[in-house]
This record gives structure tokens, sequence and C-alpha cells, in this order.
């Protein structure tokens, strides 16, 4: 196949001004231009979790699977050990992930797993109506928090730093350019590749003039440097209305071949015995 349409002719549901059309363009391109080095767009992999993200699956014209709440990073996991040859991204939302999800994120990121994570970031669960999640800032007032919350939010770039992730990034829906590469780039990145898009939600956290007004793009630096990495991650902390930076925080290319779990080394035996023991670990 050459020229694929990668967007499907399913009714779009994402209201005006969603962030999530943004990830969508930037995936299409990305996608193209997969395709036009050769990737065979059949082997590409899309697995999303619950949410207005997840819809991504039904708009998309890859191989795709439409997982459950918080789950799509082990679903993207076996996918991977059965069929190494394919590329699997996973699309999930920060409820979703830093939620429900939380645990599978850590391990997949320890473990190296040779997968790519999109954090469809809008800092509320949009789908069911505007609660608060793990990334919104302190004080959000939203359906299940009236008064405000009063939980600080999480830094998810620090976390999978400290997780072990081998790609950490952070883009945003309105640095389309910019996302593209990152996005290219994680998926080229062999192991675990993590990327935070920040998008607004239009509907219940519309803060698109708060974000145009702090970003800048991270300075050239060493990214293979951890130290500097975690410093550079430090600098926002999900709350305060600080400067906020985005790009690649750190990549690290070599020198953890042993926990990459990609189960390329394996027969094709071993690897149906590894998925069976991933799978029961799970129940
Ligand atoms: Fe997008 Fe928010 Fe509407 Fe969901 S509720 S489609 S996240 S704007």
């Amino acid at each position: 196949m050459t020229g694929t349409n990668f967007v499907t002719s399913a009714q779009n549901t994402w209201c005006p001004g969603c962030g999530n059309f943004s990830i969508q363009h930037t995936l299409k391109n990305v996608f193209a231009d997969m395709e036009k080095s050769g990737t065979d767009p059949r082997n590409i992999v899309l697995v999303t979790g619950i949410g207005c993200h997840a819809k991504i699956a039904d708009y998309m014209n890859v191989n795709s699977f439409y997982s459950i709440h918080g789950r799509a990073i082990p679903v993207a996991t076996g996918i991977k050990l059965a069929n190494p040859d394919l590329t699997v991204i996973c699309c999930v939302g920060d409820g979703d992930t830093y939620a429900e999800g939380l645990d599978h994120l850590i391990f997949a990121a320890k473990r190296n797993i040779d997968i790519t994570v999109l954090v469809h970031d809008n800092r509320v669960y949009g789908l069911t109506v505007g609660q608060y999640t793990p990334t919104s800032p302190l004080g959000f007032r939203g359906k299940s928090t009236p008064e405000g919350t009063h939980e600080h939010p999480m830094n998810p770039i620090e976390l999978m730093l400290a997780s072990g992730a081998t790609y950490v990034a952070r883009g945003y829906t309105r640095k389309m350019d910019q996302l593209r590469t990152l996005v290219s780039r994680g998926i080229g990145h062999r192991g675990f590749s993590f990327i935070d898009i920040l998008q607004i939600c239009a509907t219940f956290f519309p803060v698109t003039d708060s974000y145009n007004a702090r970003v800048y793009d991270l300075p050239s630096y060493d990214t293979a440097d951890f130290s500097l990495a975690c410093e550079k991650a430090r600098e926002w902390d999900y709350n305060a209305d600080s400067p906020l930076s985005l790009g690649v925080f750190y990549e690290k290319t070599a020198g953890r071949p042993e926990g990459k779990v990609d189960g390329a080394h394996l027969s094709e035996k071993e690897r149906e015995q590894a998925l069976y023991a991933f799978l029961a670990s799970r129940q």
C-alpha cells in the first residue's frame, strides 16, 4: 500500500476546538512519513484506553485495539511480545493512564517495553464531563470538586524518568511541527518511549492562552544526562504558572539492552509462553 488515507470516514464526535484533532493530524502525518520510508501500514498497531482520546481508534485507518480503562499498555505489551515486527503505539488519556492504569505505565517503563505511549494530557476527565485527574492543578473546580481539589498534581515527566523510561518528551498540540518530530523520534526509539502531550479540553479545561504564554523549547543539552533531565523536568510541577518547557527531556539509546523487552531474542514458542505468563500475571 502507498498513499494510504490514514483518516477513516467514521463520524467524528470530538467537540470543536478539541486538542485531540491536532494529535490525530500529527499521527496521520507521522504514519504517512513512515509509509514513505518503507513501513507497511499494516504493521502499525494503535491501542487506546477509554476516554475522549480513545475514539482515535475509530478515526485512524490502521490496525487498532480499543481497550478498557487504563489497560491500553498491557494490551500493547502483549501485541509487541507476540509479534516484535509490529510498531505498537498507545494513545491514552491522563485520567486513563495516570490514575486507572498507573501501575501498567510504570512497569512498562521499568521493563523498557519497545512501545510508544502518547498521553493526551488535557488534565481533566472530558468524556465523563469534567472531573479532576492526577495532572489537574491544585484548586481545580470540576464536577467532583466544586469547591476545588485539595490535591497537588503529579509530574508525569519526573515519574517516567524515575521509572526507567528511555525516551521522555513533552509536546503541545499548538506546536504541531515540533509534536510531529517528537512522535516520529519516539516511534523510532528502540525501547519504551513516552510523550506527554499537553492539549486543551475545549469544553472543561480551555487553557490555550495560559499555555501559549508559557511554553518554550528546551535549550539544547545532552539528553543522555539523567540528572540534567530530572532538573529540567522539575522546572514546571504541573501546578504553578511557571515557564513550561517542551521537547525531549531524556533519551538513552544504549546501555540497557538487558532491559529491552520486545521478545525479539525469543523463539516463537518462547514468545508464546512469555505472552501467556504475562497475561496470567495480570489476572
Ligand atoms: Fe475534547 Fe474535552 Fe470535548 Fe472531550 S470533552 S472531545 S476532551 S473538548
